[in-house]
């Protein structure tokens, strides 16, 4: 049996914000037909990963032989994209720092050593990669809710977090995970709230708290394979990979959202000086100085190059030429 008080204490030391523990058990029935529906209705575009693993995502215990304890931790990533005016071309946050799968998956083994506990034998580290409901997870271990926007809210905290999960073997003294009746519910920290909804510039959010993806920009300029439309470069400006519009346009990142204070999460100094000219010039050279240990390697150097071209065809070519004449060069 382990401590959960000792858990918390290594996921602290780990430099992990937050983490919880919840049983492992079956996804609730609401949850396990939410994902039915989501799937029935095309709604995962071409990520047929998520339609292949509907089992497995069901319960952990299939993930992880006899697994007893989910525990969920979160890593604050925001920060604030110093020195970008409004229009400069730019990247989704996260897409600034060190991969995340390599950084939280760092923390979680962190963690099993320090709690003497060997990967493999004793339980498995997730991020982001397996079939396994980390959302679900997060907000059954008591760390927030999910809102309109799909994403978990942290409370006084905001929606800027990555997850990650331990799937352990071991059972914990003391769980985190209140009973399915008395949790907490999604969308209950948003109220009468909908500017994500309104921020949204491809109708992705669906107002209940689901999300279309195939229609969201962060699916269609990573996941996405072959050309954008005029339609999709518009709704992109001056975004070229990944989308924080929602999550920017939430009360609860507005307000609480601080920088991160992970090393490996600051944003990297090359990529706040890219300015439009220097995307418009990438070459395979500056893509791979630019984007070593990243994880917008996963859309490759063909990929990036498409959004780019996307997002400069639906621009003007006054408004493109100004920018191009006035931006700083790249060093
Ligand atoms: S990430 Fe962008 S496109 Fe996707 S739902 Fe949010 S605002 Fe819409
Ligand atoms: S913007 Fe409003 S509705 Fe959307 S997740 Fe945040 S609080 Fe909820």
């Amino acid at each position: 049996m382990l401590s959960s008080r000792d858990i918390k204490q290594a996921a602290r030391a780990a430099g992990f914000d937050g983490c919880g523990l919840a049983k492992a058990a079956p996804l609730s029935a609401k949850r396990q037909r939410q994902w039915a529906d989501y799937i029935s209705r095309g709604y995962h575009g071409r990520m047929d990963y998520l339609s292949r693993h509907a089992d497995l995502r069901a319960d952990p215990r299939r993930l992880v032989e006899g697994a007893k304890t989910v525990v969920s931790v979160i890593l604050n990533y925001y920060h604030p994209l110093s020195g970008l005016a409004a229009t400069d071309w730019r990247m989704a946050r996260y897409a600034y720092a060190d991969d995340y799968h390599d950084v939280v998956k760092a923390g979680l083994r962190r963690m099993m050593a320090s709690l003497g506990l060997v990967e493999g034998v004793d339980g498995r580290c997730f991020v982001d990669t397996a079939p396994i409901d980390e959302k679900y997870w997060a907000e059954r271990a008591g760390l927030g809710v999910r809102g309109r926007h799909t994403q978990l809210i942290v409370p006084e905290a905001g929606s800027f977090f990555f997850l990650g999960e331990l799937v352990l073997t071991a059972e914990v003294d003391s769980y985190d995970d209140a009973p399915p009746a008395a949790a907490p519910q999604a969308l209950s920290l948003c109220a009468g709230c909908r500017r994500c909804v309104e921020a949204c510039p491809t109708g992705a959010l669906l107002g209940n708290g689901e999300m279309d993806a195939s229609r969201c920009l962060s699916y269609l300029t990573i996941e996405h394979r072959g050309p954008l439309s005029p339609d999709v470069g518009r709704a992109m400006q001056p975004t070229i990979y990944g989308c924080d519009r929602c999550a920017e346009a939430c009360p609860w990142n507005v307000r609480y959202a601080s920088p991160a204070v992970h090393p490996a999460l600051r944003p990297r100094p090359a990529l706040l000086a890219m300015r439009r000219a220097d995307w418009q010039q990438l070459d395979r050279t500056t893509y791979l100085s630019l984007f070593r240990k990243s994880a917008v390697k996963r859309v490759k150097l063909e990929g990036l190059l498409r959004n780019i071209r996307a997002v400069d065809a639906a621009e003007g070519p006054e408004e493109a030429a100004t920018s191009a004449a006035t931006a700083p060069r790249h060093p």
